[in-house]
């Protein structure tokens, strides 16, 4: 398959991907979570991180990998990366299990 070279949009740490849908790992290894934060998201004072992905963690060059950590932002047009700041519960509950990647067209201003 040949595919056309994409822009790539680096990550902010708005915390709109893993707000809105809990990956795999973070689901498994937190089922206690229910349709709370995923408990490895951290907000730093600057932006959000995922703890797996931390240096210190034993693991984190596997979670990295796994979850293509530098491979680009895949909702780079959610209007969340525009105001990086700690997500109130309330903003959070109104985006968690929608869509995960809007696309360039919708309208998700109000989000
Ligand atoms: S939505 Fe994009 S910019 Fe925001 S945390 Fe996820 S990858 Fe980073
Ligand atoms: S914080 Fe880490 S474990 Fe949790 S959803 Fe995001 S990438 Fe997955």
């Amino acid at each position: 398959m040949i595919r056309e070279p994409e822009k790539k949009y680096p990550c902010v740490g708005c915390g709109y991907c893993c707000i809105r849908n809990t990956c795999a790992f973070g689901a498994v290894l937190h089922p206690e979570a229910g349709n709370r934060n995923c408990p490895e998201l951290e907000w730093t004072g600057a932006r959000y991180v995922c703890r797996l992905m931390s240096p210190s963690h034993p693991l984190a060059d596997f979670y990295r990998h796994e979850l293509q950590s530098g491979g680009g932002c895949r909702s780079f047009n959610n209007p969340w990366r525009n105001d990086v700041r700690e997500r109130t519960e309330e903003e959070a509950r109104a985006i968690a299990g929608g869509t995960p990647w809007p696309g360039p067209g919708d309208n998700r201003s109000a989000l």
